[in-house]
């Protein structure tokens, strides 16, 4: 066959096929557009899988009606001018393919608007063709409709999968992007239905129990590490031991916002659980790298999906030993670089670390930010009341004695109990405030979740006779099986009357108002299905009987409490996904008090 040159039609359909391969992929070009374009509310409706019809609607900066047309020509790109500039591109995209591609082979209709034009233009175009772009009334920012995907390209049309596979692709294409990008709100909705949201809030533990549940997102331990050079700056969670998924397609891994995949990571952060998971077991872990561009090369997959790190040694480290020591340490410890490692590095690092150890102000609980409810004048105790918490540190400061590195390896150290409601300890050079309750629900969740059936129960000196309403019968036959295990000892004595002689964990405290109080709120729960609802009974439960803020505790019961907390996996959260714990090193006390990290 004699060589001729492909029409231009042929030819834009055929290098279609190198970036677009399924409506996820147009999902994906679509919505990385609509982040590169600044937008924080990204909307994308699907029907049929994608196949039928894909819109992604966004608020950002939307497209000057001139460039409606250019923005569809191939390598027309506004985010690159040069080859140097792809040297440290910080957009998603830059290859200026995708529309064009999407275009070749679909029915697409672009409207935008930009905050300073009166009106929106339109573009339709069918199979790369139509024009010109017209005047239509819209919100700011940008929609893209694409309809038939591949409705000219029959050949490709075929390798289409089932509606439903499609979407599921889509569903965990924007669970990556969401969770790469916390600071943006994603709404994905299916034939109508609403599959996934996020807040958009800038919690990347809020995405996270937003995407995958707050089962997960309790059991997440957050990492954060620098490599050597200070240049790699590693954060994200992981999941704590005892949570684990039977694939690999729960680990993300973002670099400077661009979510890929990368066996080599994903491999490091395994190997740092060591024999940790079961067989066939993987954890689940958002991992956010930010790397300076040059020491990355983005540009070989077309789909930019993968990238080349140019010392992939130092990425495999720095992900192994950042994941190993947050594993391997008391929970919910991660081993930052030590003090003097950092004074070594100098000053200039300063205001780079100052808010790594605290938790973002919206991810505090309430009564800290000051929002919660604050008990009445007459309920604080007065300072030093309760126990002597003033005495060993005066014993201390009279015999001369000063922290010393063997206390910094001892673990915690209580040192009060704060409005009744919050533990204070020494750990290291840290000082912790614990929320006791928190703690306590973590450490009973946990005991419950991990004994034996039964095994928690405490029998009543003396029993009490429960009498249910008939309207509880139904759902309380079905929790039934979740209480025995937890420990509550219930005998039928009659139609609707059970003699309860034991309860899970201590007798302490246990009337009927507070029986009857923890059984109406496990029968008005909306049933989880199957071991999500075991989990959720016994969560309730732990929260039931946990100690409650504004509770006295005595100076054993606190220790208790501290020294069970700490052994306990994922101890820095609660089952419900709060943090337990908040940290202050004390190089930010020093800053506070404007001490120049001397002792004196
Ligand atoms: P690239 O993203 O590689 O630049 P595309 O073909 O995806 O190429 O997009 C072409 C151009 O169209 C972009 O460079 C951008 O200027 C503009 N554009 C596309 N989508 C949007 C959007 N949602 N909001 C604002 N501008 C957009
Ligand atoms: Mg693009």
């Amino acid at each position: 066959m004699p060589i001729k040159i492909l029409d231009s039609q042929t030819a834009e359909r055929i290098a279609a096929g190198e970036v677009i391969e399924d409506p996820a992929s147009v999902v994906k070009e679509l919505v990385e557009n609509s982040l590169d374009a600044g937008a924080n509310q990204i909307e994308i409706s699907v029907t049929q899988g994608g196949k039928r019809q894909i819109k992604v609607t966004d608020n950002g900066s939307g497209i000057a009606p001139s460039e409606l047309v250019p923005a569809f020509s191939r390598f027309a790109t506004s985010k690159l001018s040069s080859l140097e500039d792809l040297e440290d591109i910080t957009s998603l995209g830059f290859r200026g393919e995708a529309l064009p591609s999407i275009a070749a082979v679909s029915r697409v209709t672009l409207t935008s608007r930009r905050k300073e034009d009166f009106s929106a233009m339109r573009l339709r175009l069918e199979g790369g063709a139509g024009g010109p772009p017209f005047e239509v009334g819209a919100p700011e920012g940008t929609e893209v409709v694409v309809e038939d995907l591949f409705y000219n390209t029959p050949g490709r049309l075929k390798f289409l999968r089932g509606a439903g596979r499609e979407m599921a692709r889509i569903s965990s294409l924007i669970t990556n992007l969401a969770l790469a990008h916390p600071e943006c709100a994603f709404t994905l909705v299916s034939e109508k239905r609403t599959v996934l949201r996020t807040t958009g809030d800038g919690s990347l533990l809020h995405a996270i129990g937003a995407l995958y549940g707050n089962e997960a997102a309790a059991a997440m331990l957050p990492l954060r590490r620098r490599d050597p050079a200070g240049e790699i700056l590693l954060s994200g969670f992981l999941s704590a031991p005892h949570f684990s998924r039977a694939s690999r397609r729960w680990i993300t891994i973002v670099v400077n916002g661009r979510v890929i995949r990368s066996p080599l990571l994903a491999g490091a952060l395994e190997r740092a659980y060591g024999g940790m998971l079961g067989r066939q077991r993987h954890p689940v872990a958002v991992l956010l790298l930010q790397v300076p561009p040059a020491l990355l090369d983005i540009n070989v997959h077309p789909a930019k999906s993968e990238i080349r790190f140019h010392r992939p040694e130092l990425f495999n480290e720095l992900v192994f030993r950042a994941a190993r020591a947050v594993l391997h340490s008391p929970p919910g410890w991660e081993a930052g670089p030590s003090w003097n490692e950092e004074q070594q590095r100098g000053r200039k690092q300063e205001g780079r670390l100052q808010q790594e150890l605290l938790l973002k102000p919206d991810q505090l609980p309430e009564a800290i930010r000051g929002e919660g409810p604050v008990p009445p004048a007459g309920d604080l105790p007065s300072p030093g009341e309760g126990w002597e918490a003033g005495r060993a540190s005066r014993a201390a400061s009279e015999s001369g004695a000063s922290y010393s590195a063997a206390e910094a390896n001892r673990g915690c150290r209580l040192i009060g109990q704060f409005l009744y409601s919050y533990l204070v300890a020494q750990r290291g050079e840290e000082l912790l405030l614990i929320d006791q309750h928190a703690a306590h629900e973590r450490v009973l969740y946990h005991a419950l979740l991990s004994s034996e059936p039964g095994q928690r129960s405490s029998q009543l000196t003396v029993p009490l006779n429960l009498e249910l309403p008939p309207a509880w019968r139904e759902r309380f036959t079905e929790i039934r099986p979740f209480l025995d295990e937890a420990g509550f000892k219930l005998e039928p004595f009659g139609d609707n009357s059970y003699i309860l002689r034991g309860v899970p964990f201590s007798v302490r405290e246990v009337g009927e108002a507070g029986i009857y109080a923890l059984l109406e709120e496990l029968l008005q729960e909306e049933p989880a299905p199957g071991e999500e609802e075991r989990e959720q009974v016994l969560k309730t439960i732990a929260c039931h009987r946990a100690v409650k803020a504004r509770q006295p505790l005595a100076r054993a019961e606190a220790e208790q409490l501290l020294q069970d907390w700490e052994k306990t996996p994922g101890a820095a959260f609660c089952p419900h996904g709060r943090p337990t714990v908040l940290r202050f090193h004390r190089r930010e006390l020093d800053r506070g008090f404007q001490r120049k990290g001397g002792r004196r």
